[in-house]
């Protein structure tokens, strides 16, 4: 391990992960006992990883692990990854719940996006927030774990900083607390592990995950370039990354606070910056209704 100067064997090197997730959720008060933990699955080696030691560590801590995958509707890049997400539930013996969007609103993430004419990440975002927070809320779990890890913490604090967006800064902090019974908290049990550990724990215990990359992801990103450059960095100088996060924690209270008040979407009930939320609009704009109130139905009865 470059970042520690440490050379493991295989089950050293598990421990020393499944250890560092654990001090995670303790030290920012992640998950506490008795919690129902809902873990947004993409497939991807991060949310798999983070299920399959989240497994591991549930008896200890105390808490109920649900898994939910977003079925995006594109094509065998979606295909695959339900395949996947199916496999590591049995695997791992947790509650899957999959969410089809072509079901819930008849378009997939592709037409979407070409119906409102914005670029497939933002409509994705907006669609993968919002009904991964409706499915919480019914559930009533007390969080959403993602699978985001170190490096894209660091990368996206340092992009909110590049472009000046201060006020964002505070909402990558490791625990963001949600509101009343419309916003589920979040939390990020990886923010201190390694991208690099990540992909080396899914390859020592052989755990599958979708390797290829969405064929719509956006390369030419400011994010995926800043990434890059923060492995160089890494390199040069092991234990930049940890050091930064750690500090950056510390120092959330100095960034301004968030001016944007949180309320209720007056179509669907949900989170809402403005009047009315981003998913009522963009499915309004594609498919000339706003979908909220039927999106919430659809999970209503799932659950
Ligand atoms: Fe969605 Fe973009 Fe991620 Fe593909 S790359 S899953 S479109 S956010
Ligand atoms: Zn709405």
């Amino acid at each position: 391990m470059h970042h520690s100067r440490l050379w493991l064997c295989r089950e050293h090197f598990n421990k020393f992960i499944e250890n560092r997730v654990m001090r995670t959720i303790k030290r920012y008060n992640l998950i506490r006992r008795g919690d129902r933990v809902l873990l947004g699955l993409s497939g991807g080696k991060d949310s798999v990883v983070l299920a399959y030691i989240l497994s591991k560590l549930r008896e200890t801590i105390g808490f109920k692990l649900y898994l939910t995958h977003l079925n995006l509707g594109i094509g065998e890049y979606s295909k695959k990854t339900v395949e996947i997400v199916r496999k590591i539930s049995e695997k791992i013996n947790a509650p899957l719940i999959i969410l089809d969007l072509r079901e819930i609103l008849s378009i997939g993430i592709p037409e979407l996006a070409l119906k409102t004419r914005r670029p497939p990440c933002s409509v994705c975002g907006v669609v993968k927030r919002y009904l991964l927070n409706a499915l919480a809320v019914e559930l009533k779990a007390d969080s959403i774990a993602t699978g985001h890890n170190l490096d894209d913490m660091v990368t996206f604090i340092l992009r909110e900083f590049l472009v000046q967006n201060l006020e964002q800064i505070p909402k990558l902090a490791p625990r963001i607390e949600g509101a009343e019974d419309y916003l589920a908290t979040k939390i990020k049990p990886l923010y201190e592990t390694y991208e690099e550990d990540i992909k080396k724990y899914a390859e020592l215990n052989n755990i599958d995950y979708v390797e290829e990359k969405c064929p719509l992801a956006d390369e030419k990103t400011i994010t995926s370039s800043l990434k890059k450059h923060l492995g160089i960095l890494e390199n040069k100088f092991p234990g930049l990354t940890i050091g930064f996060i750690r500090r950056f924690v510390k120092n959330l209270e100095k960034y301004p606070k968030p001016r944007d008040t949180i309320r209720r979407c007056s179509i669907c009930g949900m989170p809402s910056s403005g009047e009315v939320c981003s998913f009522c609009k963009i499915t309004q704009k594609a498919l000339g209704k706003p979908m909220g109130p039927y999106a919430r139905e659809y999970i209503r009865e799932i659950v």
